[in-house]
């Protein structure tokens, strides 16, 4: 088996040498356990802040993958059939079941698998969480999304749409501005080449927010308080812009607006609802299967090129999910 070793912290953006690869030699699977074999692995954001609280120098990265059930000493879980896993950078595991959940049963044939990391997956969750859960989006009102075209972004702008919402989104290139408007997105632009933030936000919704899914933090956060509306609602769902700072951001906080605008604020993890995963899933397949819901992936081949396609998706290579195929 292989695996990224995390060799000692990240300080600032991640850097080659902070990882290893590994080889491992793994036992014989014992009564209960499996033995699992790598399909697709996740790149996600959240290793970069968790990998400070939650890793020490000489763990296995964490992250997630869609693994193949290749020996089974446990009926749960059959030789042949595909789990999402929650086994770290490792081509193979050995399992006793735990972190594993069974792809959906009834997963078509003809829908990549990888997507259980992506819009029919824990993206796409949080997507749907935060809108219905955090923000109870209603018809008729305006969202704004940042990191628009990336894996939870771009799930959150198409159930917006499909909700009878105008939904306006930023993201960091003029190929990503193009992709969200073919997916219908209202007024879309790119953050990192328009003169001001703020006539860009004041352009897309003269009249203001009712509701800002927030996944980048920092100044795009500031400013975009300014524009919301009256009793807007937010849900604070990441803040990717601030994960690879080296000393935590103490910048004056928005107060103002949050008070004279009567603002509502919410943080969430989508392991939240968790105990409506499974009719969730089903419920972005079916948008899947109705054409209503596009899952773009940006794919890297080969294990060896896990960290390339970490720091990748951090700068903003990704358009859709960031994946690796084994
Ligand atoms: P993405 O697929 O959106 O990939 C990350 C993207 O972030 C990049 O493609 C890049 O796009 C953008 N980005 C990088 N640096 C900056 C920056 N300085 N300013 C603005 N944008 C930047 O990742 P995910 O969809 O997986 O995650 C999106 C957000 O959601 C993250 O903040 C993540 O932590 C959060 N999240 C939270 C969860 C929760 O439970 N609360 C669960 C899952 C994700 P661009 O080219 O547009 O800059």
């Amino acid at each position: 088996a292989k695996t990224w070793i995390l060799k000692q912290h990240f300080e600032g953006f991640p850097k080659d040498s902070d990882l290893e690869l590994k080889l491992e030699q793994l036992p014989e699977p014992k009564d209960g356990e499996v033995l699992l074999e790598a399909v697709f692995l996740s790149v996600d954001p959240y290793m970069r802040p968790y990998s400070r609280v939650r890793m020490q120098p000489g763990d296995v990265m964490i992250g997630t993958q869609v693994a193949k059930v290749i020996q089974s000493k446990n009926p749960a879980f059959p030789e042949g059939s595909h789990v999402v896993g929650q086994c770290g950078w490792r081509t193979h595991t050995i399992s006793d079941g735990t972190g594993l959940t069974q792809v959906l049963s009834d997963w078509p044939q003809d829908v990549p698998l990888s997507l259980a990391l992506g819009g029919i997956g824990m993206p796409g969750l949080t997507a749907l969480y935060g809108l219905e859960e955090v923000l109870a989006i209603k018809p008729g009102e305006t969202v704004l999304v940042n990191a628009a075209a990336g894996a939870v972004g771009s799930v959150v702008g198409q159930i917006a749409k499909l909700k009878g919402c105008k939904v306006v989104g930023s993201a960091g290139s003029d190929a990503k501005v193009a992709f969200l408007k073919e997916l219908g997105f209202d007024y879309v632009f790119n953050y990192k080449t328009v003169p001001s933030l703020e006539k860009a936000l004041k352009e897309a919704s003269p009249e203001g927010y009712e509701c800002y899914f927030e996944n980048v933090g920092g100044q795009f956060f500031t400013v975009a308080l300014s524009q919301m509306k009256q009793r807007g609602r937010i849900a604070v769902c990441g803040g990717i812009s601030l994960y690879n700072d080296k000393e935590p951001q103490t910048g004056p906080f928005p107060h103002l607006h949050v008070i004279f605008k009567e603002l509502r604020m919410e943080g969430f993890l989508v392991w939240r609802w968790q105990h409506k995963n499974e009719e969730s899933l089903r419920r972005l397949l079916t948008w899947l299967k109705e054409g209503k819901l596009q899952c773009k992936e940006h794919v890297t081949v080969g294990f060896e090129n896990m960290p390339a396609a970490f720091k990748g998706m951090l700068q903003g290579e990704n358009t859709g999910k960031a994946i690796v195929k084994v």
